[in-house]
């Protein structure tokens, strides 16, 4: 309750960013703040072992810059979900919907085995298309979901309601 106290006062609201209506949850006041990036990660990481991870996926771009370090400290591999035509490599790909259009999403799938169990970690859960497309690629790719990561969730809209199915059992943690 402490650490959350902690990581919710380092979040800014920006109202009608990126759009009119629309009230940004940006974590970059919590990233410059090394007490809080550290408490963060510090529970990424715990997630991480409790749920037996082999690997931790980050979706691009904010999940990236939690994802990393906590697998750096839980010492297991990183994997980027990147938008579609970023990666050099031999990809598979998820198209999902969006609410106006339809985004992609691509990963390496060599770099997962099937014995990996992954851990997809990113900032918000808002609508959970992404969330869910990403759980699409890792049982592509053979490998098994550890379950998904947050550090924050939109209560307002049905990411977690969408995201059940895929999650298949596996949980849902808000950090
Ligand atoms: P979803 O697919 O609708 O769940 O959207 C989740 C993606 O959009 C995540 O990768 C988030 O980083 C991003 N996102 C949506 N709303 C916000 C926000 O308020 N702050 C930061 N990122 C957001």
């Amino acid at each position: 309750e402490r650490l959350r106290g902690l990581l919710l006062s380092r979040i800014r609201d920006v109202p009608d960013y990126p759009k009119p209506g629309v009230l940004f949850k940006d974590i970059t006041p919590l990233l410059a703040d090394p007490e809080a990036f550290t408490a963060l990660t510090d529970a990424l990481a715990g997630l991480a072992r409790e749920r037996g991870a082999t690997k931790v996926v980050g979706l691009e771009a904010r999940g990236f810059i939690l994802a990393a370090p906590a697998a750096v400290r839980a010492g297991v591999g990183f994997i980027p979900v990147r938008k579609a035509g970023k990666l050099p490599g031999a990809t598979l790909s998820q198209a999902y919907e969006l609410e106006y259009g339809s985004a992609e999403i691509e990963i390496h799938a060599e770099d997962l085995d099937p014995e990996d169990r992954v851990l997809v970690i990113d900032d918000v859960l808002a609508t959970g298309g992404t969330a869910e497309a990403s759980l699409r690629l890792i049982r592509r790719s053979g490998a098994q979901v550890a379950g998904v990561a947050v550090l924050m969730e939109l209560g307002f809209l049905p990411g977690r309601t969408r995201l059940e199915a895929a999650l298949e059992g596996a949980p849902l943690d808000v950090v």
